[in-house]
């Protein structure tokens, strides 16, 4: 496993590797980081993972601050899977120079309404990247699927790799695996297995309900009562378009909630 720590290191290496894998990565590695990077070696001749936590798509300095950081952790993980190359850039490697990224009017729902800006630096860093990687293949979670749909769309005609949706894993009481889980206490991680499992039944159940408008805003009263829970949106929405519905066909359930300072979202 090489370890690229710099724009140069990587260039050397990537020199004339055409079927590459990519996966990127904020650290602090999971089961649901290893599902991504399996499915890239089984479909890629070469894999690199990077790990950066890209500053600008923070809109809260304090969150930042407090994200986990794990790096030796995550690079014994990435020795034990095999992977070929992990890309660990400083922040002027992957900001040389200054642009802005601007998200349509239409776009700014759901977790882009509520976090200005955050989108925006996830595209930027996303497509720096990319262009620097320039992999045939790109993994992403199907756990962020906004920030999925924004990326492939911003992309699509910017770069010649292709995004890969992998689904989501999740811990054996259905919460999504997140790096963020680690700073939950225990009893919050509990109540977050318990929203989980509670919209998963719902999303099972919707074709038997009529007015799912009025079952999601008595759902958001349900979780508000529960301790240190506050909810920020849940919406039922089409998956193609991310245009709200009430229609259960090709639509997904989005959450995202904190559980006291904790951030979490989801689909089902
Ligand atoms: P992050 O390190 O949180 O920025 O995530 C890096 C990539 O891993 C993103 O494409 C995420 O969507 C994906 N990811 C995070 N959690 C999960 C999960 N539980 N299952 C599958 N993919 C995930």
């Amino acid at each position: 496993m090489k370890i690229l720590l710099n724009k140069n290191d990587l260039n050397e290496a990537l020199n004339d590797i055409s079927n590459l894998g990519f996966v990127p990565t904020m650290g602090s590695l999971h089961t649901g980081h290893v599902s991504l990077i399996k499915r890239s070696k089984k479909e890629c001749k070469k894999t690199i993972v990077s790990i950066f936590v890209n500053p600008t798509q923070f809109n809260d300095k304090k969150d930042y601050t407090r994200y986990p950081r794990n790096e030796k952790r995550d690079l014994s993980i990435l020795k034990k899977l095999n992977v070929d190359f992990v890309f660990i850039p400083k922040k002027k490697d992957i900001y040389d120079f200054k642009r802005k990224i601007k998200i349509s009017k239409k776009d700014k729902i759901l977790c882009a309404k509520y976090r200005k800006g955050h989108f925006e630096g996830v595209i930027d860093v996303m497509e720096r990247l990319s262009k620097i990687i320039k992999a045939k293949k790109i993994f992403m979670g199907e756990k962020d699927f906004q920030q999925l749909h924004l990326v492939k769309n911003y992309l699509k005609n910017k770069t010649k790799s292709k995004i890969i949706m992998c689904k989501t894993i999740r811990d054996k009481y259905k919460l999504a695996l997140s790096s963020r889980n680690l700073n939950l206490k225990k009893e919050d991680l509990n109540i977050a297995r318990f929203i989980s499992k509670n919209l998963i039944n719902l999303k099972n159940k919707i074709n038997q309900k009529k007015d799912i408008q009025n079952i999601i805003s008595l759902k958001i009263k349900e979780f508000n009562k529960l301790k240190n829970v506050n909810v920020e949106y849940l919406e039922l929405r089409n998956k193609f378009t991310l245009k709200k519905t009430s229609n259960k066909r090709n639509s997904k359930i989005f959450i995202a909630y904190y559980l006291n300072k904790i951030r979490l979202i989801d689909n089902f």
